[in-house]
């Protein structure tokens, strides 16, 4: 597929990309090389600085950099600058703990003094997702930046401006060459890359179609990998929760970046005493969205990312309903060009309906009603994905309890969800493996190598039993 910006509100094709050539890629993948050698063995506060200084950039240049994603995926303008400022965070917040974080642990043992060091694992791919643009880049080059390792990276082919935009602002940050380097790969060129020896680890962030993909030929290779793929997290109304908080936050929990957000709560799980109560409210909500143009501070739900996107999600809608579904609530069409999905909620889908258990990228809640807690957290699991997920509850303490029986990689209560540089960002089963944010995801891609020194051979007192035998 083409790397090619088009405006989704407008449906204007604003640039084409061309593919990297076989020399950029080559190159790219030198330069990256040369600089990890290069870093191998510097501290990491020789590094750090750049993250701070491209926070600034991050912080100064808001505006336009929201802009830019925008333009590109459609989403709101408020919602880009929120964007860019979590971005900021994140590399403040490695550039602040990296050094703490990767400093070298020392075990106690009968070998010596022992201690593992921290040192980084080489050259990176990142394969990166269209949904939060730069901060799923700034999730994977913060603390790999901080930790030593150079990144190359394929975005997705539909937001190549916000790829560039990235890689710029990292350059003027004071990136040495090779850092981060953008690579317009086809599906055949990332293959390519993930095989070379340079390459040391994978990361995706994508749909478990993609990842599949990937991780395959990255199993095949041997290559270290994360995989952040996607989710149908649960929204969790207990019998006790507070309905007042739940209105207010549910809607919110769906529609944030047009819905199309991994960890949104893609199906409403909620008790037989709240239920009717429930999805009125969520009609009211989804009925009073104002969808028009995602710069207009009025606008509260933005277009799709693309007709393609649109179009998967319609056939989807269409699939529930032949399958048994109830279109509790479609939003009246409207009268505009761009990409807009009209929010709608689905009740009564049951275990044969192909909706159940598949992830809808967008704005449709799927609610299900069930007889008690027990009955939702059973549900809840009944996933091949297990990413986020939020629990409303009448305490803190009993949604937490219900939060720990649910089979998944992140779970809020009483709250909506969110992603903040210190949280560990990752899910199971289907959503994939690994960590990014938080301390561990400056680990994924380190080299924990352990040192055992003393001044003479060990003594060995224990007969040849674990340590080799005198000879
Ligand atoms: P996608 O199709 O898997 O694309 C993600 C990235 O992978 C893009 O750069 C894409 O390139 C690339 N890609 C896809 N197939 C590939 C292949 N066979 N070989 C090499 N590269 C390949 O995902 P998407 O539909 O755009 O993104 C939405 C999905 O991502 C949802 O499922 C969502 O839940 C998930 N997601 C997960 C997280 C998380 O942290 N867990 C965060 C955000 C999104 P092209 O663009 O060129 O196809």
């Amino acid at each position: 597929m083409a790397y090619q910006t088009t405006n989704p509100y407008t449906n204007e094709v604003v640039k084409t990309y061309e593919n990297a050539t076989p020399e950029y890629v080559e190159e790219s993948l030198a330069k990256a090389q040369k600089l990890y050698k290069e870093w191998r063995n510097d501290p990491v506060f020789t590094r750090t600085p750049v993250l701070h200084k491209l926070a600034q950039i991050f912080r100064d240049e808001t505006d336009s950099l929201a802009k830019v994603l925008t333009t590109e995926m459609g989403k709101l303008y408020t919602e880009a600058k929120g964007e860019v400022i979590l971005c900021a965070m994140i590399a403040d917040y490695y550039a602040d703990h990296a050094g703490e974080f990767l400093a070298p642990r020392k075990i106690e043992s009968i070998a010596g003094e022992a201690q593992l060091e921290n040192h980084p694992l080489g050259v990176l791919l990142a394969v990166e997702p269209w949904n939060f643009p730069y901060y799923q880049m700034m999730r994977i080059f913060a603390p790999n930046f901080a930790a030593g390792d150079p990144i190359v990276y394929k975005h997705a082919a539909i937001t190549p401006a916000s790829a560039l935009a990235f890689e710029d602002a990292v350059r003027r940050a004071g990136a040495p060459e090779g850092a981060l380097t953008n690579l317009f790969l086809s599906y055949d060129q990332v293959s390519d890359v993930v095989a070379d020896k340079r390459i040391q680890g994978v990361a995706l962030t994508g749909s478990e179609r993609g990842g599949t993909a990937v991780a395959e030929v990255a199993g095949k290779y041997l290559k270290k990998n994360t995989m952040e793929l996607g989710g149908v997290d649960a929204f969790i109304v207990a019998h006790d929760a507070n309905m007042a908080d739940v209105k207010a936050i549910a809607p919110r929990a769906r529609l944030y970046n047009a819905g199309q957000v991994c960890t949104s709560s893609k199906r409403f799980i909620v008790t037989a005493n709240h239920y009717d109560e429930f999805l009125e409210s969520l009609k009211a909500a989804f009925s009073s969205v104002k969808m028009g143009d995602p710069m207009d501070p009025e606008t509260t739900l933005a277009p799709m990312n693309s007709k393609k996107a649109k179009e998967k999600l319609q056939a989807q809608v269409a699939e529930a309903i032949a399958g048994g579904a109830t279109p509790y609530y479609v939003h009246e069409p409207i009268d505009d060009e761009g990409q807009f999905f009209m929010p709608t909620i689905l009740t009564d889908i049951d275990k044969s309906n192909p909706a159940y258990g598949k992830e809808m990228f967008g704005p449709v809640a799927q609610v299900y009603k069930v007889a008690d807690d027990d009955a939702a957290v059973a549900l809840a699991n009944d996933a091949d994905y297990g990413l986020g997920g939020i629990v409303f509850a009448g305490s803190q303490e009993a949604g937490a309890k219900l939060a720990s029986r649910i089979e998944t990689g992140m779970v809020f209560v009483n709250t909506f969800f969110s992603s903040l540089p210190e949280l560990e960002f990752g899910g199971v089963k289907g959503s994939g493996f690994g960590r990014e944010l938080g301390q561990n995801g400056i680990s994924s891609f380190i080299n924990q190598e352990l040192v055992v020194k003393r001044d003479r051979p060990n003594d060995d007192e224990t007969g040849g039993l674990i340590l080799p035998h005198k000879f």
